[in-house]
């Protein structure tokens, strides 16, 4: 994305929201030395940062609700077990 100056203050067009914004403060800088910034703005990788989390707790959820239905099955088999002795 091509860096534009907007009232002497350089920035760019996100790629995600389309919107632009100031380079400094509105991206997060990928190379100090070479001063390149990230395609997408703060707002957007922030966003996808939380959509991440989001679906990540969604796993361990799952993986919890699994982990109870073994746990019942278990205690089933258990008494199975039990019943038969
Ligand atoms: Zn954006």
């Amino acid at each position: 994305m091509k860096v534009t100056e907007r009232k002497g203050v350089k920035g760019k067009k996100c790629t995600k929201c389309q919107e632009w914004k100031p380079l400094v403060g509105g991206f997060y800088q990928r190379d100090r030395k070479k001063s390149s910034y990230d395609s997408i703005c703060r707002a957007c990788r922030k966003k996808a940062r939380d959509e991440k989390k989001t679906e990540h707790a969604r796993e361990i959820e799952a993986l919890m609700k699994a982990n109870e239905e073994l746990k019942e099955e278990i205690a089933k088999l258990k008494k199975l077990l039990k019943d038969k002795s």
